[in-house]
C-alpha cells in the first residue's frame, strides 16, 4: 500500500480495542492503517522502566482478565504467542505497601496466604468474608462486566435479592454499604484493608460509593483467580498485537494527532480522508477526539 492509496480502513488511535480490530481485518485481507498521537501504540496498555533501570512497571492497566478467558485471545492466542505473548500466573495475587513500612502480600498459594494472613491476625476474618461472600457468587459473577440496566442483570439482582435475604451478608448490605465500611468491619489491618480495596476501582466503583454490591466477590476472585498476567508486562499485549498487525501488512503511525496540532492534524486528516471503506475511532469518542470534517463515512 502505497501512500497515494486509500485504506480499507482507518483507525484514530492505536488502542489495544483498535489493534484486535485491526487485527481481525488485516486477517481477512483487508488494508488498515492506524493514526496513533503517541509516539507507541497500545494506549493505556504499555509498560515501562519507570522507577530503576530493569524494573518494568505497567504504565495504567496491569490485567486482562476478560481478554485473556474471552473468544478474541482463543482466536488470536496461538499467533500472539507467536509474537511473545505469554500469560502466566506468578506467585502473587495482590498485596500493599504503606509509607510506614507495613506490607501486606497476598499469594496464590493457599498455605503461603494462610500464614500471612496469620501474621496479619486476619485468618478467621478472611474465611468468614469468604463463607459469607460464597452464596452470592452464582449471581455475582455474570454480573460483572453487565449492564446492570438490562432485562437479563434485573433477573440476576432478584435472585440476589430473594436468595441472599438470610446468608450472613445479605444482598441489601451488599448494595447499600460501600467498599471501605465493608472492609473496615472486617478487617482490623490497614495493610489487608489497603491490599482489597483498590479491586473495586477496577470496576469503576470508589471506595466510599454505595451500591457495591458485587465489589467483595470481585475482590475475592481477582486475589485467588483472575491474575494471569502478561511476561514481561502488560505491554507486551500492545506489542505483540502491533506485530500481528504489520505482520499480515497493517500500517501503524505513530505521532499522529487527528483534528490536532499543526503538522500531524495535517497528516491525520489526510490519512482519515484516504479510508475506502471506514473510518474509526478507536479512542473514547467525543472526550478525546473531535471527529469533525476530518473522519466522516466514506462514500458507497
Ligand atoms: C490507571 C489505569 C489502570 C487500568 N487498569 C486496568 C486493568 O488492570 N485491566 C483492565 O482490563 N483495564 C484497565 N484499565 C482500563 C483499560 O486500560 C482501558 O479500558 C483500555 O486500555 C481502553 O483501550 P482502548 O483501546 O479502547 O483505548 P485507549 O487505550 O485509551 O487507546 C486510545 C488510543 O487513541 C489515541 N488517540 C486518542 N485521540 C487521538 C487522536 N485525536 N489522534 C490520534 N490518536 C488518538 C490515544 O493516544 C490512545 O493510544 C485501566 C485504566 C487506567 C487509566
Amino acid at each position: 500500500m502505497t501512500a497515494a492509496q486509500p485504506y480499507d480502513v482507518i483507525f484514530v488511535g492505536a488502542g489495544h480495542n483498535a489493534l484486535v480490530a485491526a487485527a481481525y481485518l488485516v486477517k481477512a485481507g483487508r488494508s488498515v492503517c492506524l493514526l496513533e498521537r503517541a509516539p507507541v501504540p497500545g494506549g493505556l496498555v504499555r509498560s515501562e522502566e519507570l522507577t530503576l533501570p530493569g524494573f518494568v512497571h505497567d504504565t495504567y492497566s496491569a490485567l486482562h482478565p476478560s481478554f485473556v478467558h474471552g473468544p478474541v485471545f482463543s482466536e488470536l492466542g496461538a499467533e500472539l504467542g507467536e509474537h511473545g505473548l505469554r500469560y502466566v500466573q506468578g506467585p502473587v495475587s495482590t498485596g500493599a505497601s504503606l509509607p510506614d513500612g507495613r506490607t501486606s502480600v497476598i499469594s496464590t498459594d493457599p498455605d503461603a496466604r494462610a500464614d500471612e494472613l496469620d501474621r496479619l491476625g486476619e485468618r478467621g476474618a478472611w474465611i468468614r468474608l469468604t463463607t459469607d461472600v460464597a452464596p452470592h457468587l452464582k449471581s455475582l459473577i455474570p454480573l460483572l462486566g453487565m449492564d446492570l440496566a438490562s432485562p437479563e442483570a434485573a433477573g440476576l439482582l432478584d435472585r440476589l435479592r430473594r436468595d441472599g435475604a438470610d446468608t450472613a451478608l445479605p444482598y441489601a448490605t451488599l448494595l447499600t454499604g460501600t467498599g471501605h465500611d465493608l472492609l473496615g468491619e472486617r478487617f482490623r489491618s490497614a495493610e489487608l484493608r489497603c491490599a482489597l480495596l483498590p479491586w473495586l476501582l477496577h470496576l469503576g466503583i470508589g471506595p466510599r460509593r454505595p451500591a457495591v454490591p458485587y465489589g467483595p466477590g470481585c475482590s475475592r476472585l481477582c486475589c485467588l483467580v483472575v491474575t494471569r498476567r502478561p511476561m514481561g508486562g502488560s505491554g507486551r499485549l500492545a506489542e505483540a498485537l502491533s506485530a500481528l498487525v504489520t505482520g499480515h501488512g497493517g500500517e501503524i503511525r505513530t505521532d499522529v494527532e487527528v483534528n490536532g496540532g499543526a503538522g500531524g492534524g495535517r497528516q491525520g486528516r489526510r490519512g482519515a480522508d484516504r479510508a475506502r471503506r471506514a473510518a474509526a475511532g478507536f479512542c473514547r469518542g467525543g472526550r478525546q477526539y473531535d471527529p469533525g470534517p476530518a473522519v466522516r463515512p466514506p462514500a458507497a
